[in-house]
């Protein structure tokens, strides 16, 4: 293993693993730490995912130290720190004490943290952090229900989660390339410094960027600028020219989607697939019962199921969200609809099916839960930043998509399928 990754969230997890897999590294992720001991995957990097996000800072630093003392155990040459591109995280942290924890175990010093990806318009100018033209606290993050960023200047966001203390590396000198911003990170180290912000409005500059911290011990920030660090490995001849670092093995079985994300693009998505392929919803409303549920869709999909997918939905527009919440509460409901599509996962998978889109972050995480999958070997995207996966830990070979609800094009429920054929 050259890489060892630590994200701070499931589906955060998988968009940096394809961004490995785009720079050549054969990577697998893994859900929640290892235990100790527990057999190293063959591959090139290895992402944990946590859900460390907004859990109690102490309680982040734990799993992200445990984490770490696996992916040194297993050999890791190097370790990344996955944040949000938004840099999501509260005063308290939890990006700084869970950096400053990584720092010390590993006895580094520093780290620079470089959130910006330029690919989904997150950019990082004189260290503030700008979403397309806005900066991050007028981008609606300003108003985020866990984590509410109000103030775009990195520098001091950071500076006010840790006891160290933060430079930046600016545009102008990102913009000279890898030698100056290696230069650079060097001054502030030595100036006493724990972290740099660095600069990078361009591809370019995060490809510098990763070659700059190719002797890091950490690199900590969004998937954006990990895209440099295969090229690292392979220029230190320490990974060969993989021919498809995304293969996965073939799978035969029948297709599926579960949807349980109500965003507007899962809606659209939905729609578009109901023109093309059979499309059973869930009617929560009037059968509140999870059980029941599972069992009404796993009859419908009974005589249906095949190599072309059937799609079971329990995403609704907004009113009727709003109808299930105001009779049940927004928790109850949320559990509901989880407890059934996860048990609808379980039935389909159980009939045969081996090729299976999930809709939805919650969702993905029940499903994953009740499948009992421990990890994912990372495959090809179908779409920016959601990968097919090769689930491994369950009852049976397994294909899988898990999209984060705004993820995807239009007809992503059918292309899924079709970048498989
Ligand atoms: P996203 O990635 O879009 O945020 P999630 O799966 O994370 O999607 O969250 C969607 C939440 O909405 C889940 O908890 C799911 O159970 C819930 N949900 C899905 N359908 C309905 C519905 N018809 N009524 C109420 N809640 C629903």
């Amino acid at each position: 293993m050259l890489l060892g990754a630590i994200a701070d969230d499931f589906t955060g997890a998988t968009d940096l693993a394809s961004m490995l897999v785009r720079g050549g590294l054969r990577t697998v992720q893994r859900i929640g730490v290892p235990a100790p001991g527990e057999t190293v995957p063959d591959a090139d990097a290895v992402v944990v995912a946590l859900k460390s996000r907004t859990v109690p800072a102490a309680e982040a630093v734990a799993e992200s130290l445990a984490a770490l003392q696996w992916l040194r155990a297993a050999g890791a040459r190097q370790f990344f720190f996955k944040y949000c591109s938004t840099f999501d995280s509260t005063p308290e942290g939890n990006i700084g004490p869970v950096a400053d924890a990584l720092i010390a175990a590993l006895g580094c010093g520093f780290a620079l943290a470089c959130p910006a990806f330029p690919a989904n318009a997150r950019s990082v100018f004189q260290g503030h952090l700008f979403v397309g033209a806005v900066l991050l606290n007028e981008s609606g993050m300003e108003h985020h229900p866990l984590t509410p960023m109000t103030d775009a200047n990195l520098v001091r966001v950071l500076g006010r989660q840790t006891d160290g203390t933060v430079g930046l590396v600016p545009y102008a000198t990102v913009e000279q390339g890898a030698q100056a911003i290696r230069r650079a990170m060097t001054v502030l180290k030595e100036q006493g410094r724990r972290y740099a912000i660095v600069d990078a409005v361009d591809d370019r500059h995060l490809m510098a960027i990763g070659e700059a911290a190719a002797a890091h011990a950490l690199i900590t920030g969004g998937s954006g600028v990990a895209m440099g660090l295969g090229e690292n490995f392979r220029r230190a001849g320490l990974l060969p020219e993989r021919d498809d670092p995304g293969a996965l093995p073939q799978v035969a079985g029948a297709a599926a989607v579960l949807a349980g994300s109500c965003s507007r693009a899962t809606l659209g998505q939905i729609a578009i697939a109901r023109e093309n392929v059979p499309v059973c919803e869930l009617d929560p409303l009037a059968t509140p019962d999870a059980a029941a549920l599972a069992a009404q869709a796993l009859a419908w999909a009974a005589d249906r199921l095949g190599a072309e997918p059937v799609v079971i939905a329990a995403s609704a527009p907004p009113d009727k969200v709003a109808a299930l919440q105001a009779k049940l509460g927004r928790d109850a409901a949320g559990a509901l609809i989880e407890e059934a599509l996860a048990a609808i996962a379980e039935g389909l998978v159980a009939r045969g099916v081996r090729r299976l889109v999930v809709a939805g972050g919650e969702t993905s995480g029940a499903v994953v839960r009740r499948l009992g999958v421990r990890s994912l070997r990372i495959g090809a995207e179908i779409d920016p930043g959601v990968p097919w996966t090769f689930a491994e830990g369950g009852a049976a070979p397994l294909l899988l998509a898990l999209k984060s609800g705004n993820f995807g094009a239009r007809d992503f429920f059918l292309k899924a399928f079709e970048v498989l054929a």
